[in-house]
């Protein structure tokens, strides 16, 4: 079905005429058709209408919140082709990728529809009352989480499908209970306009509250930065530059009632090659992490910028054997021209800071990158913190460090990461057990023997991390986790059972996974 080009305001569509278009970064073209940037007007709609759907829209029972989402992944589903081959011309991504990225989406959206279904998300706790206790008697206190409200969801270039319109943060605010107002990123707006499609007609389909879902388009930095101001709504998700996560959480602490951004900004997810796995198989260690390095052309928050090692024949043989894998590598063309610039940016800067070049792959036109491999030693890198900034695209820095006490002092100074790695074999258990206090203390997801490209949606998954990995290293954007940063605990004291929330209820807590006076209790599911 041919694109409109229009706003998604609840169930309305809306064109306005301020236009702007979508690029194909592969050739530099513009595509048509036009979209419709929101003005105040319109901004102002979405929001109205989310507040006034949130309480019948957190009201609703989880299993019909659960049906939705998985109607959503049913109607994304049916947007069938033309949604990928859209996704493709606007991001240059591989039709296969793409097609991997969509089944994640709706993978999400299921596991979310699970997690409504399991509860465990509700948090209930029952401290009965013990009206003669002798020291004074106790109300009956109970506990479960409430969304927090309306949440403003700001799609990522890098994730067209799996961290857009209908992505992680999107299911995830839904799930909780939140109406969302997405502002899509101006890089697809016709990816945006299909998957909208498709959360528009879950919604109907599932009898969900007019205002549960809204998409805001626009091509400057103004609306986002509104929405954010906006009182009704009450916190916000957001995957993208470092500057725009903080400009947006300058924003959201600014307002009269300051609101909760969870920021996904800026990571270069160390990995530390340790002695024995250097020694043993360093060669394959050095073809994988090129593999790592320049898949989806390292446009990845989780790409492996920084290695660490010992210096030795080991570590010299890996440069070696990087260098010629890194020669081997095309360019490619990356997902906006803005990226592109950032990314030459990025490699000057690397190479003004001392960076001492390795290799290169090969050079392409227009919007390609060139990957590109730095090398320094530790004790330069202590006085050249810059090195260390993500440099966004497939470009990574190898630290050589003299002495362990180099290679722990290397990995102190960083800043928090998404990801912190080590190659490891049975004989540098030690070494690794001594760095491990060190890596929990900077990333959000510590891996062995594998490489941080990949992020796999799961209960136990953390795709956060300290500060600027995120802005709230407590939280997690990637897995069922995610549910918690649009929650709130709420105590009902002294309630009589009819005026419980359902779920608090004498009848239906069993079916819950709760703590009755501190001891776990299975929910019996239906
Ligand atoms: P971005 O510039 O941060 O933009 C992401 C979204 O935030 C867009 O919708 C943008 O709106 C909005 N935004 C940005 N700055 C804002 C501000 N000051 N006020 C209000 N809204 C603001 O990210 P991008 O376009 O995806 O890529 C640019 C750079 O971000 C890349 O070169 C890379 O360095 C970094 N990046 C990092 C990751 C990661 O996972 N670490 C992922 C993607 C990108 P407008 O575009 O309409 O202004």
């Amino acid at each position: 079905m041919a694109l409109t080009g229009e706003l998604f305001i609840g169930r309305r569509r809306a064109a306005t005429a301020q236009r702007f278009q979508a690029f194909d970064p592969a050739h530099g073209e513009a595509l048509m058709p036009t979209f419709s940037a929101a003005g105040a007007a319109e901004l102002e709609a979405a929001c109205a209408l989310a507040d006034a759907a949130f309480d019948s829209y957190r009201s609703l029972p989880p299993q019909r919140r659960a049906e939705f989402l998985e109607a959503i992944a049913g109607q994304i589903l049916a947007q069938g082709e033309d949604l990928l081959k859209r996704a493709h011309l606007e991001t240059a991504l591989p039709l296969a990728r793409l097609t991997g990225e969509r089944a994640r989406t709706v993978g999400q959206l299921r596991l979310f529809a699970e997690e409504l279904r399991a509860g465990e998300w509700l948090g209930l706790r029952v401290d009965p009352a013990l009206p003669q206790r002798p020291t004074a008697p106790r109300p009956d206190i109970r506990l479960r989480e409430i969304p927090v409200g309306p949440v403003a969801v700001f799609g990522a270039s890098n994730f067209p499908l799996a961290f857009s319109v209908a992505g992680g943060d999107s299911a995830a605010a839904l799930a909780a209970g939140c109406p969302i107002v997405v502002k899509g990123h101006p890089a697809h707006p016709g990816t945006s306009e299909y998957v909208a499609r498709a959360i528009v007609a879950a919604a109907t389909e599932t009898g969900m509250p007019d205002g549960v879902f809204s998409l805001l388009n626009g091509p400057d930095t103004a609306l986002g930065a509104a929405l954010v101001t906006d009182a009704r709504i009450r916190a916000v998700a957001f995957t993208g530059s470092r500057a725009g996560g903080l400009a947006l959480m300058k924003v959201a602490a600014e307002r009269p009632e300051p609101i909760p951004v969870y920021a996904e900004m800026s990571s270069i997810n160390p990995v530390v090659l340790l002695p024995a796995a250097l020694a043993g198989r360093g060669a394959s260690l050095a073809r994988e992490f090129v593999a790592s390095l320049t898949l989806g052309v390292g446009q990845f928050c989780t790409n492996p910028g920084l290695v660490l090692a010992l210096e030795g024949e080991g570590l010299r043989s890996f440069i070696e054997a990087a260098g010629t894998a890194l020669e081997a590598v095309s360019p490619a063309v990356m997902l906006t021209e803005g990226i592109q610039r950032n990314y030459v940016r990025g490699i000057e800067r690397m190479s003004a800071a001392g960076g001492e070049l390795v290799a290169q792959g090969g050079a392409g036109a227009h919007t390609c990158a060139r990957a590109a491999l730095f090398s320094v030693e530790a004790a330069s890198l202590a006085h050249r913190p810059m090195l260390a900034e993500e440099t966004f695209g497939p470009a990574s820095l190898i630290v050589r460090c003299r002495t362990l006490a180099e290679l722990r002092g290397t990995l102190e100074r960083l800043e928090g990461q998404l990801t912190a790695t080590l190659q490891m074999d049975a004989a540098d258990q030690p070494l690794a057990q001594e760095l491990l206090a060190t890596l929990e203390r900077k990333a959000g997801r510590v891996i062995v023997n594998s490489w941080p490209t990949g992020v796999e949606v799961c209960h136990a998954m953390v795709h956060g991390g300290p500060f600027p990995a995120t802005a709230d290293g407590r939280s997690t954007s990637v897995g069922t986790l995610a549910i918690e940063r649009f929650l709130r605990p709420v105590c009902y004291q002294g309630f009589a059972d009819a005026l419980l929330p359902p779920e608090l209820r004498a009848d239906q807590l069993p079916r819950w996974p709760h703590r009755f006076d501190g001891e776990y209790r299975v929910g019996r599911a239906e």
